[in-house]
């Protein structure tokens, strides 16, 4: 990946997810570096604590019996024995029993009980004359490790509070969990060894505004912390000690991004219409509360896609129903008269939390997520929906449903909800009764019953991220097949076809929020195809607004109409960017760059 540049320039490259550059120092984080998290239990927790300390025992010692076979297998028995000595550690009652003591004594959570007394028994150890026990300070070091993997999934946090000037982090990964919790002030940019261009690192750093760089492999190998390099998140670069021709080149950049910002300004407060006149409503996707203010801000109108999965991670129990009335209510109420599509929990996946322990999955994307695990948890999709619904009463809410793969669970989802009117009813809390719901259309065998679905939906929204990785059998995540990740595949554009049509017969508005609406490159494709409204990250919207006020209709329809007869991906997206570049040539300058 690492080419040498001009003048001693290193150039590293990788998949451009978020405009904008950064100049600064690099942070490289490991994520063994993470901090173990601590929170308190109320007494009738602990039961349950202990139980989540056992399964991660229980998953630890099948991972290492696991290894130890595979070394078997490949190097043979002698040298597989040394994980002996790591499966006692998992034996070792008197570590286990005062681990068990310390969740017990001091309430608090099994990863933090487990990793203070590890350290104990590691620095303990790591005292002792005999240099055999001395050893077994690695072994421990591991087993913790894997011990607190088991228990933490991925949602243990990055702490920069330590750093006096923001910095461009390099990392293996960032979860969703991480970038949320980002100290923005300390934050320019990122750069990540995985990943692709629809991963929710990505969709997060398009949210914040930050440049970030994906998928390049052995980063971690290639940079140290503390130096000096420049991020192009337009052309996916990470340059390292960059010349001064090379920050002059980027200067040039950055002015001509600033006059594109000044530029997008004049369109913030004007409606998304064509030029022959067709209304596009361009509308903002958000991950919290707080977003409100950035939707504003860049002109959306309204909020076609509330992530309320932020709300539920990085935190030891689910918000209760007031927290979440609050958040749904602040957003509702400040954007009233404008509508709010409130997703409900899409959980899983790459979205993990920390109070509700799932089993590891071989494939999370194609389990455990979304509107299956609500459904399968009604008490918990209960508290979020009498929150959405009493927020109703305050501006023009609607709920969307996530992962709906057929009409069954559209259905169940629906009598929740109606139990959950009546339940407000009783109590005499207000909600709109003619709240609409709709179902997110990501999920291809939703597509084939879109006719059934579009009979019990008020709107479709198509999530094109799961769209198109379900239909093409492409994982969204990984930056090695992300060249197969094609939103032009001819497949997705009939499948997406498909939809608007069934929609239309039954009258059915269809929206876009997945990450295909923020490109400009694709909107007069959407658009051609049927799609009435578009919603994408906030910094997005104003290029999105700036594009479809200058295109006509009817030349997205024929683009629409002549790609739906092509073969090729390739072909048609060079179509598309001829269409969107005759159109709006200013949006694309930012984007050159020679290096
Ligand atoms: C999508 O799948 O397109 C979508 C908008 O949902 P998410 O990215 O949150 O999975
Ligand atoms: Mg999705």
């Amino acid at each position: 990946m690492a080419a040498a540049g001009d003048q001693g320039n290193r150039v590293l490259r990788g998949i451009p997810v978020s405009p904008g550059v950064a100049r600064g120092k690099t942070y490289v984080w490991h994520r063994a570096e993470a901090e173990v998290p601590r929170w308190e239990l109320r007494e009738e927790e602990i039961p349950a604590e202990l139980d989540r300390l056992e399964r991660a025992l229980v998953a630890t010692r099948q991972q290492l019996l696991e290894v130890q076979r595979q070394v078997t297998e490949v190097m043979g028995a002698e040298e597989a024995s040394i994980f002996d000595a790591h499966l006692l550690v998992l034996e070792d009652r008197v570590l286990l029993d005062e681990v068990v003591r310390v969740i017990r004594r001091d309430r608090v959570n099994a990863e933090y009980a487990f990793n203070q007394v590890a350290q104990k028994y590691m620095a303990a150890l790591a005292r002792v004359e005999d240099e055999y026990l001395r050893e077994r300070v690695a072994d421990m070091r591991d087993v913790t490790a894997r011990v607190l993997s088991h228990l933490m999934g991925r949602a243990h946090g990055l702490d920069l509070s330590h750093l006096r000037e923001p910095v461009i982090i390099v990392a293996h990964d960032l979860t969703p969990s991480d970038t949320v919790q980002l100290d923005k002030t300390k934050v320019l940019g990122f750069v990540t060894e995985i990943g692709s261009q629809t991963s929710h690192a990505a969709i997060l750093a398009r949210s914040l505004g930050l440049p970030a760089v994906v998928g390049v492999g052995r980063v971690l190998q290639e940079v140290e912390s503390s130096v000096y390099a420049l991020l192009d998140g337009f052309n996916g670069l990470l340059v390292l000690n960059p010349s001064d021709q090379v920050l002059f080149e980027y200067g040039q950049l950055v002015r001509r991004q600033i006059s594109l910002e000044e530029k997008l300004r004049e369109v913030v407060d004007q409606p998304g219409v064509t030029l022959d006149g067709v209304r596009v409503p361009i509308l903002a996707n958000i991950e919290q509360a707080d977003d409100v203010e950035a939707v504003l801000a860049c002109g959306a109108e309204g909020v076609g896609l509330f992530r309320t999965e932020y709300l539920y991670i990085n935190r030891p129990h689910p918000p209760a129903e007031n927290e979440q009335y609050e958040a749904y209510r602040r957003v509702a109420s400040t954007l009233r008269p404008r509508p709010v599509i409130i997703r409900t929990l899409d959980l899983g996946g790459d979205k993990f939390l920390s109070h509700l322990v799932a089993q590891q999955e071989m494939n999370p994307f194609l389990g455990w997520r979304a509107i299956r695990l609500c459904l399968q948890q009604p008490e918990m999709f209960s508290v979020q929906l009498r929150a959405i619904l009493r927020a109703s009463a305050e501006g023009k809410v609607k709920v969307m449903y996530p992962m709906i793969s057929g009409l069954d669970e559209l259905c169940q989802a629906n009598e929740l909800l109606e139990r959950c009117k009546a339940q407000l009813r009783r109590q005499g809390l207000p909600f709109d009764e003619q709240i609409e719901t709709g179902a997110m259309i990501e999920i291809p065998s939703a597509v084939l019953v879109a006719d059934a679905l579009a009979r019990r939906s008020r709107f479709f929204s198509i999530g094109t991220n799961d769209l198109i990785q379900y239909s093409l059998a492409v994982d969204r995540m990984n930056e090695r097949i992300a060249h197969l990740y094609e939103p032009t595949h001819p497949a997705i554009l009939r499948l997406i076809r498909m939809t608007t049509r069934a929609a239309e017969a039954a009258g059915l508005r269809v929206s876009v929020c997945g990450e295909m609406a923020g490109e400009p490159v694709l909107v007069p494709l959407l658009l051609g195809l049927g799609v009435h409204e578009l919603s994408a990250a906030p910094p997005l919207v104003p290029r999105i607004k700036y594009l479809v006020r200058r295109i006509r209709m009817n030349e997205a329809r024929d683009l629409a109409e002549w790609a739906l007869t092509q073969e090729s991906a390739s072909a048609i997206l060079r179509r598309c960017e001829e269409l969107a570049r005759d159109a709006a040539p200013l949006l694309f300058e930012t984007r050159r760059v020679d290096i």
